[in-house]
């Protein structure tokens, strides 16, 4: 008994050290070089078949998106959350990969086969349900106060570039990196139970690819001022960049629309798609119930990082300060 745990614990240790690994290469981040590259060469390719007025070099970094105290904000989060990133890459792959084995191991599933059963369908249920947890986590930000407080920041972002994607309050990074982590490993036990037997590295790995194929080229463009949309029927499956940005939009008939990360099927299913629409004006930012811009609430380090702490608090100091029922 004692050696079988053993054995699953250093299972568990070889899984995180390749995951970490795969991480540390890049297949997880967006500004891989591999990804910044292959959003380059697409740039390149709508600048050619597009034509805008403007250079190339002028219109993939106007001056008006990246010579801005919004941009600026944008970078000093990212390298904010460069060092919170390694809570994230733990968060994502040693609490998923340990709850998912947790779940094996209470369910008292019996060893596993020396092989995947069938390694492509088993990645892509991890992928689905991963990606449908990611839909659910960030719908829960946007429905609750003391969530929103933290991702209003995200949202608050006036002008988009790729950087805008790491645009978060390190606490928001590291409560939905654990909580994520948590449901794509209760979703990758359930999985494994109901599918695989055991979980691969080759299976983790290529739930990895899967996510990284499919956003390799246009994931830096969902926070950018490039209005990629894909037809109709695609955008039933995937977030394009133009649903990204109107998901950004201070416009209320976009509110509280498009929360997938890279699938649209979630939102599609659960009634808040919008597919995008040609020649739509899009501002971004923070607006009110009539479509008005609101006061930037984030000019700098200090009150991005601030504001949403001092939000949240009075928030919760209010909910503690009502008068319970019955007294
Ligand atoms: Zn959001
Ligand atoms: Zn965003």
């Amino acid at each position: 008994m004692a050696a079988e745990s053993e054995a699953s614990w250093a299972l568990v240790w070889e899984q995180l050290k390749v995951l970490f690994g795969v991480y540390a290469e890049g297949l997880g981040p967006s500004m891989s070089p591999l990804n910044v590259l292959a959003t380059l060469a697409l740039c390149l390719v709508l600048w050619l078949v597009w034509k805008p007025s403007k250079g190339f070099l002028a219109w993939v970094f106007p001056a008006k998106v990246y010579r801005t105290r919004s941009f600026l904000l944008d970078l000093w989060l990212f390298l904010l959350n460069w060092f919170v990133g390694l809570f994230t890459a733990l968060n994502y792959a040693a609490i998923a990969t340990v709850t998912a084995y947790a779940l094996w191991g209470a369910l008292g599933l019996p060893a596993p086969p020396p092989e995947a059963r069938n390694p492509v369908l088993s990645a892509l249920v991890i992928f689905l349900s991963g990606d449908m947890a990611l839909y659910w986590f960030h719908r829960l930000h946007h429905g609750r106060p003391t969530l929103w407080a933290f991702h209003a920041l995200h949202h608050s972002a006036e002008e988009m570039s790729p950087v805008t994607a790491y645009r978060h309050h390190p606490i928001y990074h590291i409560l939905t990196g654990l909580f994520v982590s948590v449901a794509v490993g209760l979703c990758q036990g359930l999985a494994m139970v109901a599918l695989i037997g055991r979980l691969d590295v080759a299976v983790l790995a290529g739930t990895n690819l899967f996510s990284a194929l499919l956003n390799l080229a246009t994931n830096n463009l969902k926070h950018s001022h490039i209005r990629l949309r894909f037809p109709g029927w695609l955008e039933h499956v995937l977030i394009s960049p133009a649903q990204h940005q109107v998901h950004h939009s201070i416009d209320p008939k976009h509110f509280n629309r498009n929360y997938g990360d890279s699938l649209a099927i979630w939102d599609w299913m659960f009634g808040t798609l919008y597919i995008s629409q040609p020649d739509e004006e899009i501002r971004f930012g923070l607006g009110d119930a009539t479509g008005a811009p609101l006061p930037q609430r984030h000019p700098n380090l200090r009150t991005a990082l601030a504001e949403p702490m001092g939000r949240a608090r009075s928030i919760l100091l209010r909910r503690d300060g009502r008068p319970k029922k019955g007294l």
